[in-house]
């Protein structure tokens, strides 16, 4: 499996908006979500990773020439880096639903989100990084394989 997967994000523009308050208590969780870093995906693919066999850094500083990332997952030798990226905030065709409430802020919050993600991969490619991502909904155990599969290929040359 060395099939570059095409990045998942549309791009879209928008003006800023001042921010809203919380329409209900669900809203409010993902709000407070924006922040948190390891959710629960991200640990079910490390532990997936980690249970087989393979190590990784967390929370691992690259440095870009116009920023420091810090993907989910990096694979330093290998120059890969994994992002786990949760289904609201960057847009899944399947639950990345259009919010209704306050949407004047929320539709090019999130659009800005997904333009970040495209010019993040751009930026990690141009420096000879290879990037996978999977959204929070994908099983662990399949993005697993995909990213051992991946790593294989690279070892094999
Ligand atoms: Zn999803």
């Amino acid at each position: 499996m060395n099939k570059k997967r095409e990045p998942h994000v549309r791009l879209g523009g928008g003006t800023s908006a001042p921010y809203p308050i919380a329409t209900s208590p669900a809203a409010s969780r993902v709000m407070r979500g924006n922040t948190r870093r390891d959710t629960r995906p991200e640990i079910a693919l490390r532990r997936a990773l980690f249970g087989q066999g393979l190590r990784f850094r967390v929370d691992y500083p690259i440095r870009l020439p116009s920023r420091v990332v810090r993907p989910d997952i990096v694979f330093v030798r290998a120059r890969m880096a994994i992002f786990v990226d949760g289904c609201f905030w960057h847009g899944c065709p399947i639950h990345g639903t259009q919010p209704r409430h306050n949407s004047n802020y929320w539709l090019p919050k999130l659009a800005r989100n997904r333009q970040r993600d495209l010019q993040t991969q751009t930026a990690l490619q141009n420096e000879g990084w290879r990037v996978l991502r999977f959204w929070e909904h994908e099983e662990a155990q399949a993005a697993a394989a995909i990213v051992i599969g991946a790593i294989r290929s690279l070892a094999r040359g």
